[in-house]
């Protein structure tokens, strides 16, 4: 590993600790991060981290990423998908976006360091993103949005949108484009927020679109474009969002391990009993082969490996499965108090669900990983 990766994960771990794991309760209760932590966010440089180094980010690879939302979520697991939520539009933008587009909307300046949010899914359009339902017509040197979006992370908070439509009804998959749509754009309507089992501090809306104007310069690449940018997108994020998973399943372990040492019955701790040492062992098992499929499919997306999202598509659902099964033996281990509201781990196992959900469910991973290895 480099020394940039070290002293990232180094100050995030720092970072998380202080700043997020007192808090993380707050956020859940209240369901709703503190706009307070987002500046903070911006402040540490955590949103602008993957822009290049010329144009006020830090430029770091993708293990970096993965290494600084992994410590995020192991404290707060709704920051770090509120923070996941902003670099899956960013890096939209950045993969399919112009040097204008850039400068304009993504790299921070002066006057602005926006935070971003990405909008694909609809109500008939979720696994199956060719299902997408919103058109967008040319006029006027630009296109009139219309339609309806749901589960948008960041929804009410972002600054910018990035909103894939239909510009081509004859072609579900080559007829999809994308759009940046500021949040003051007229006719853009954020909706109800959704009320969540986890990952509750997150903001999960609805976007409504009636008549949006988006001028032809904020059409991300061409017409038509929209799946493969999807999926250039999601080649890098996905690894991201099993880091996600990854810290949720790491600060569960954590808490059970600490709790196991110190909790007495018949007159020893209860990590001394078997039947404990052999829970906490298959959790570490899964831990540790999350931890090495997450930075190994984020070296293979580096290295630029032409099956680089097979693998990708393992550590999503290796580290999600492993996020789910973790934080249920967590409260298992801490027996009653585990499923009280006053210790972590019942949050964290409502928080590592949606890991198996979303940005493709582990049903359509395993879809993608069988058709690499059927081709082969
Ligand atoms: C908290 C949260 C945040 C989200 N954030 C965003 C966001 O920021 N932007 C965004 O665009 N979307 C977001 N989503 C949406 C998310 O990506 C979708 O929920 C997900 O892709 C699944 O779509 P769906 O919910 O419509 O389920 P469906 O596609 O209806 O699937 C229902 C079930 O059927 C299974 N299934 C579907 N097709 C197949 C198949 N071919 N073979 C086998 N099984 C199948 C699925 O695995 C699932 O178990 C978010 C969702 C949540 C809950």
């Amino acid at each position: 590993m480099n020394s940039i990766f070290d002293d990232f994960k180094l100050a995030t771990k720092r970072f998380a600790k202080e700043q997020l794991s007192e808090i993380a309760k707050e956020f859940d209760e209240n369901e709703a991060i503190d706009p307070s932590i987002i500046e903070k966010l911006k402040e540490q440089g955590y949103t602008s981290m993957m822009y290049p180094a010329e144009n006020g980010g830090a430029e770091v690879d993708l293990d970096t990423v993965c290494a600084v939302v992994e410590e995020i979520a192991k404290y707060c697991a709704s920051t770090a998908i509120t923070l996941v939520g902003h670099l899956t539009g960013s890096v939209a933008c950045l993969v399919g976006g112009n040097h204008e587009q850039k400068e304009r909307f993504v790299y921070p300046n002066g006057r602005k360091n926006n935070l971003f949010a990405v909008s694909i899914s609809e109500p008939g359009a979720g696994s199956d993103v060719t299902s997408i339902r919103t058109t967008a017509h040319k006029k006027d040197g630009g296109y009139v949005l219309n339609g309806s979006k749901c589960f948008v992370t960041n929804g009410g908070l972002a600054d910018v949108y990035v909103i894939f439509a239909r510009t081509d009804q004859t072609d579900r998959k080559g007829g999809l484009s994308a759009f940046i749509v500021p949040k003051e754009t007229e006719g853009l309507h954020v909706g109800k927020k959704e009320k969540k089992m986890g990952l509750r501090g997150s903001y999960t809306t609805d976007l409504y679109l009636e008549n949006a104007w988006i001028p032809e310069e904020q059409l991300i690449g061409m017409e038509g474009d929209g799946f493969s940018i999807i999926e250039k997108t999601m080649d890098r994020t996905r690894v991201v969002v099993a880091a996600h998973a990854l810290g949720i399943a790491s600060g569960a372990l954590e808490f059970a391990v600490i709790y196991a040492s110190e909790r007495k019955q018949f007159g020893r701790t209860i990590g001394e009993f078997q039947g404990l040492q052999f829970m906490i062992a298959d959790m570490s098992i899964k831990e540790e082969t999350a931890r090495r499929m997450v930075y190994y499919a984020a070296e293979q997306v580096i290295n630029k490996n032409k099956i680089a999202s097979y693998y990708s598509s393992i550590a999503k659902t290796v580290a999600s499965d492993a996020a789910m099964e973790i934080t249920t033996d967590a409260v298992q281990v801490l027996g009653g108090a585990g499923y009280i509201r006053d210790y972590p781990v019942e949050r964290m196992m409502r928080d590592a669900k949606v890991t198996q959900i979303f940005e493709g469910t582990n049903q359509i991973q395993r879809m993608i990983i069988a058709k690499y290895k059927l081709k082969k």
